[in-house]
């Protein structure tokens, strides 16, 4: 039975038969008259009952709570209470609905990736955060409005109208020129689409980058590959050349193999170095072995035109030893190269009162850096005087070199310089790296 059935059942059993049962007994004890009196009045009251408990069901519509929904269940109003429960269960699984579409319109907002969905007629329907960081789409402001009329980078339009999925859409930025997007379009349903926007800016960058350095690469191995293959072709000609001039040219075609092979030998190191963030192996280095290792091969790189002095006040370092003597010969040699004959070179371990910090330091007497240049000096090939660089063998990536190495020792670069009065070049290492006092 359904429950319209039911209710009619039980109304007929509980109402309507025990009024007309007792309008039968008053006609047979006191006539016609009474039966109908009485069922009248029956009846007028089941209905006075009935339209208060309606206009009780009406009230509590407008605001229901949970006591006037008991005091209702306590005279009798079943239908209150069920009605309650029935709006309690749709008011929680709104609140579920709700709940999920708010974590995952907060999940929409986390994605990098700017995600807009608009109609066949290319009106605005959703947009994600990261859309309008894209695109310059502010939702609520914007919903209806038709994408072209919003992003107007030349080409956008009529791409949108091919719907090429396959190749992607290169954009600037419409707030900040600098960054760079590629927009895609996916059909959405029957008639919708998606547009997924994503910032290749520092991908675009990283490719500017390599190829710059590939650039760099070839510039610098070019120079000593066409000398060499110059003198190769006067090899090549018999008879051309006496002995001396023979011995002459291959000496100078040594030097540029030398050259490329110490290039060869930096970018190695380099590779090397990007390819883990931090040493394979780490000991306590003796920074007065290594300063004194230094001070030796520094006096075979100046060959006497130099006065090298070398001053340890300080425990070993926790570090690999291979790589910090890579980086502190770097800076002694560069010291070297860039201090004209007769320059002094200081080479200094110390720890610093205060901080407990040790510092590694590199002071020449040379020809000193201007302001400007500082800032650049540990990019790759960048060189402030060219031809005094490749003079004394520089290959432009010595800084470079030096720079990685610190980070992976969690160590600082500081450059102090003046034109034509020299260089300081300091190395800080975080306290905890030294060796603590016995
Ligand atoms: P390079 O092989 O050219 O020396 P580096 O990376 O070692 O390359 O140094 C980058 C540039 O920084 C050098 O070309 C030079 O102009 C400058 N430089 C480095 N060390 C010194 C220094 N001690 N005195 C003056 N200039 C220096």
């Amino acid at each position: 039975m359904t429950g319209g059935g039911r209710w009619l059942a039980s109304f007929l059993l509980t109402t309507v038969l025990p009024i007309l049962a007792f309008a039968v007994l008053a006609w047979l004890s006191h006539g016609s008259a009474w039966a109908w009196a009485l069922a009248a009045l029956a009846f007028a009251l089941v209905a006075g009952i009935r339209s208060r408990q309606l206009s009780m069901l009406s009230q509590w519509l407008e605001s229901p709570d949970d006591s006037r929904d008991a005091d209702a269940d306590r005279g009798g109003g079943e239908v209150l209470a069920k009605l309650g429960r029935r709006l309690r269960d749709d008011a929680r699984s709104r609140e579920t609905v709700e709940a999920r579409l708010r974590s995952f319109r907060e999940a929409m907002d986390a994605v990098p990736d700017g995600l807009v969905i608009v109609d066949a007629a290319h009106r605005i329907h959703w947009g994600n955060r990261a859309a309008s960081h894209h695109l310059g789409i502010r939702l609520p402001r914007d919903a209806g409005v038709i994408i072209e009329h919003l992003v107007r980078a030349p080409g956008f339009a009529e791409y949108l109208a091919a719907s090429d999925a396959g190749v992607p859409f290169v954009l600037q930025s419409p707030a900040a020129r600098t960054r760079v997007y590629t927009v895609r379009v996916l059909p959405l349903g029957e008639r919708n689409k998606l547009l997924v926007s994503i910032d290749v800016t520092d991908a675009r960058r990283v490719d500017s980058m390599r190829s710059t350095f590939v650039a760099n690469v070839s510039h610098e191995l070019r120079t000593p590959l066409t000398v060499v293959s110059g003198f190769l072709e006067h090899f090549v000609d018999d008879g051309v050349l006496d002995a001396e001039q023979r011995r002459q040219f291959a000496r100078l075609m040594s030097d540029q193999t030398a050259r490329m092979l110490t290039l060869v030998d930096d970018l190695l190191t380099l590779s090397r170095l990007e390819a883990d963030d931090a040493p394979a192996s780490e000991e306590d280095v003796d920074m007065a072995d290594l300063l004194a290792q230094l001070l030796a091969e520094g006096q075979s790189l100046s060959d006497g035109r130099h006065r090298l002095e070398v001053n340890c006040q300080g425990p070993a370092v926790r570090g690999n030893r291979k790589e910090l003597h890579s980086a502190f010969g770097n800076l002694v040699s560069n010291a070297i190269r860039y201090t004209p004959a007769g320059g002094s070179i200081r080479i200094e371990w110390s720890v610093g009162d205060g901080d407990g910090a040790g510092t590694f330091s590199v002071c020449d007497s040379g020809v000193g850096i201007a302001a400007e240049h500082l800032p650049r000096v540990t990019e790759r090939f960048y060189r402030v005087d060219r031809g005094r660089s490749r003079e004394t063998g520089g290959t432009g990536l010595g800084l470079a070199i030096v720079k990685h190495i610190l980070l992976r020792h969690q160590a600082s670069l500081a450059i102090e310089s003046e034109v034509g009065h020299g260089s300081t070049f300091r190395v800080v290492f975080p306290s905890w790296r030294l060796q603590p006092a016995d």
